[in-house]
């Protein structure tokens, strides 16, 4: 076998295989077919992976697909969407496809599968013909309009179209088999009327195709080889290949549908018609809340394309569905945020620390290093001065000899900066901390190479200029559900379980450069984690997004 084949995950086997028999190459197409009644979300990453890269991997084209045939759910505001987050996440299709661009090729079609005896106009209600659909084991009634005539057929269906019948009044549907084994293959319904304005085609259509017929038509119209849906489509595929049957001549290429599991991430939801619902009961402010597993709600919160992509492509595609946990798509955003994030510092929960033996009024500015996993990102300086903001956790009056932070009568150092001791607290009435006072040691400076600076001290301290800092708001994301799969609860909605302590605000202290990030800039606030500037931020007021922890704090609380 050849280099490169030995870890071709089954979707690659099949296309293999293909090229091994009749396929050729240039007959490798696909699709990315979302429905715009949504944004995209971190589940249709996978999708997205898939499809586009196989289409780096065999150098094919792969055509980006609005499934835009049912208008009540539809809208130009989710088609946008859907464009930016598939150019976010890099990737470029060939073409923009809408199944609305084949409105009347359908319609044709239709018309043709009419005359040959293959679809009829069912005038029940959709009550009566669910009764008649019959159940897997026992076979369906046959509708009692089954045997219409053709013309009266046509003069239905045009009626039909031109929106002269009552929207509830009737259906078209295919004549198969209401004793198929398979279900779906029990005369399916293939237009309805509705009598509803669409995004694209305005108030042409007063009917529209149901998936299943537009779907496969879509992809034989495309000329697509290998269509890709996730498993629930499985038992679709009859219908799909008996669907295209009807319209392809013989010797046309015919696409085909292959299936694979749906990716889901734990502590939240992977459904465009479920996350809609948050939306509008007001429980996230947006569609790109960063709390949301939307592409948008990531890219705000602060992941990278290159997080995102590597988390779909290591997870891969499966037969079977899972559970991915969320502590994964994390790994995958540390990963890649730890090589492009600059180093800062801020503090989120300020304690004021006053360093006594340093000279009132006197200022000097630090060498710090922006990135120690990247020599290319240089450095830059940062304030430092007799009053000193420090982490309020980083300080204990008396502590075990575990407590590697600051506490009386024993050294820290203070990152790029001096090693310090602490000597004396400052209390309120209540007893709660108001000033730390410390000395500095003038000859330790970080970097100096004096004897005193390379004096090993246990542990570092973050810390900012009480002068110099920029205060911004800084919004603590946590998971949006405590629980792990919130929609699989039994008996209880996923709304019970929304983390109330998914978003807390607090006003940060920052070294003053970062008054010039820009919406979208990301770092790391150093032993704290990775934050991004929020689109919300002003130059008065900077506001930034925490991506992720440094570390998992939830594998903390588990074990
Ligand atoms: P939703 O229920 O969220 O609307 P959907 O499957 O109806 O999901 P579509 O817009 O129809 O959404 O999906 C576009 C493509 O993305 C389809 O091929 C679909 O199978 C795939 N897809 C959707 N959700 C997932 C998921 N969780 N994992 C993998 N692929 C997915
Ligand atoms: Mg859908």
């Amino acid at each position: 076998m050849a280099e490169g084949k030995k870890s071709l995950n089954f979707i690659e086997q099949i296309i293999e295989e293909d090229l091994q028999k009749d396929y050729k190459k240039e007959n490798l197409k696909f699709r990315f077919p979302p429905e715009p009644n949504g944004y995209l979300h971190i589940g249709h990453a996978s999708s997205i992976c898939l499809n586009f890269g196989l289409g780096e991997k065999y150098n094919a084209p792969v055509n980006l697909r609005f499934d835009d045939t049912n208008p009540i759910k539809e809208e130009q505001e989710y088609v946008d969407a859907i464009k930016r987050d598939v150019e976010w996440l890099g990737f470029k299709w060939e073409k923009e496809c809408y199944a609305s661009d084949y409105f009347q090729q359908l319609y044709d079609w239709a018309v043709e599968m009419i005359k040959n005896g293959d679809a009829y106009v069912d005038s029940q209600t959709s009550e009566e013909i669910a009764e008649q659909k019959g159940t897997p084991t026992q076979p369906g009634t046959e509708s009692p309009y089954r045997n219409r005539s053709v013309e009266e057929n046509l003069d239905l269906f045009e009626k039909m179209k031109n929106g002269e019948t009552p929207e509830k009044g009737h259906v078209l549907r295919a004549k198969i088999d209401m004793s198929a084994p398979n279900m779906l293959m029990r005369d399916p319904v293939m237009y309805r009327c509705l009598h509803k304005s669409h995004h694209r085609t305005g108030n042409d259509w007063k009917i529209y195709p149901m998936y299943d017929w537009a779907h496969g038509e879509s992809d034989f119209i495309e000329q697509v080889s290998h269509s890709f849906c996730t498993l629930e489509f499985l038992p679709h595929r009859e219908l799909y290949n008996w669907f295209i049957s009807k319209v392809s001549k013989p010797g046309d290429f015919e696409p085909k549908q292959r299936e694979f599991a749906r990716r889901n991430l734990s502590h939240t939801i992977v459904s465009k018609r479920k996350l809609l619902q948050l939306v509008e009961k007001g429980i996230v402010d947006s569609w790109d809340d960063p709390r949301m597993p939307t592409i948008s709600g990531l890219r705000r919160r602060g992941y990278t394309p290159g997080a995102i992509r590597k988390f779909a492509d290591s997870i891969g595609v499966g037969k079977r569905e899972n559970l991915i946990d969320v502590s994964h798509l994390e790994f995958c955003a540390r990963e890649d945020l730890n090589k492009v994030a600059p180093r800062v510092m801020g503090v989120l929960d300020p304690v004021k620390l006053v360093i006594t033996n340093y000279p009132e009024g006197e200022e000097e500015w630090l060498e710090a290093e922006n990135n120690p996993e990247d020599e290319s990102a240089g450095s830059r300086k940062i304030p430092f001065s007799r009053e000193l903001y420090i982490e309020r956790e980083d300080f204990k009056e008396s502590a075990n000899r575990k407590f590697f932070r600051l506490t009386l009568n024993k050294e820290v150092r203070l990152k790029n900066a001096y090693i310090i001791k602490g000597e004396d607290v400052v209390k309120d009435e209540d007893g709660n901390i108001t000033e730390i006072h410390c000395t500095y040691d003038p000859k330790s400076k970080s970097g100096s190479g004096t004897e005193e600076s390379l004096r090993k001290v246990k542990g570092t301290l973050h810390w900012v200029s009480v002068k110099h800092a920029i205060e911004a708001e800084i919004r603590l994301y946590d998971r949006l559900f405590t629980e792990e799969a919130p929609d699989a609860v039994k008996d209880k909605d996923y709304i019970n379980f929304i983390n109330p302590e998914s978003l807390k605000t607090v006003t940060g202290y920052l070294e003053p450069g970062l008054k010039d990030a820009k919406p979208g800039d990301k770092v790391q606030f150093q032993r704290i984690g990775y934050f991004c500037v929020d689109r919300d931020s002003t130059h008065e007021k900077p506001v930034f997004n925490r991506t992720v922890t440094l570390r998992d704090s939830w594998a903390k609380i588990k074990s």
